[in-house]
């Protein structure tokens, strides 16, 4: 089963999806890490993103520490609107579904990457609470960056017709984790 979980910077996308394939012993796939290990090599060497995009070096630097950083936050949003990355991207990340039993978030994955997705989450917090949660895991500027980013990334953000909202304000990580499970459960 393809599992998507998409929605805005700091709804909790990373930490539910990673537990959520834990529990259910499927493959993780963190599309935001891809876009921005192109954005990390081209702010480093000066290279086209687009040329970055089509090019396997990015790959090595998927779970660099250097992912999250200010110049990647504040850079990621312009390298993920260029078509000709996302087209290279969206098709690494068909590659590894096509493979099956998965959890794949990003802002695109159940509308465009693979909309044919057994179960389309998207997972959602007021604007308030997503901002809170990053100034607590990254310092209060990183709060107001991540709003800004959501800001910029309107386009890519496509909440897919067919999909589960999921509000989480107000709710903790494991409630958020078994109410997921249980639409899993009615999928299955
Ligand atoms: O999920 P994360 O915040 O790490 O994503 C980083 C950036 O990558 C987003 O701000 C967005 O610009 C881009 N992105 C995207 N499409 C995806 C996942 C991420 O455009 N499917």
């Amino acid at each position: 089963m393809i599992i998507t979980i998409d929605g805005p910077a700091g709804a909790g996308k990373s930490t539910v999806s990673k537990a959520l394939a834990t529990r259910l012993g499927y493959r993780y796939l963190d599309t935001g890490a891809m876009y921005r290990a192109v954005t990390l090599v081209a702010l480093e060497t000066g290279a086209d993103p687009i040329f970055v995009a089509q090019h396997e070096e990015w790959t090595s630097r998927l779970n660099d520490s250097e992912l999250r950083s200010d110049a990647v936050d504040a850079a990621v949003s312009s390298v993920s609107r260029l078509p000709e990355v996302r087209e290279a991207l969206r098709g690494e990340q068909r590659t590894f579904l096509a493979q099956g039993d998965a959890v794949a978030e990003g802002r695109d994955i159940g509308s465009v990457v693979w909309p044919q997705a057994e179960l389309k989450v998207w997972l959602d917090a007021s604007p308030d609470e997503r901002q809170r949660r990053r100034a607590a895991e990254r310092g209060a500027e990183a709060g107001a960056v991540a709003l800004e980013r959501d800001r910029q990334d309107a386009a890519q953000m496509l909440v897919p017709e067919d999909s589960v909202l999921v509000e989480t304000d107000g709710l903790t990580i494991t409630e958020v984790i078994e109410r997921i499970v249980a639409l899993v459960e009615e999928q299955a």
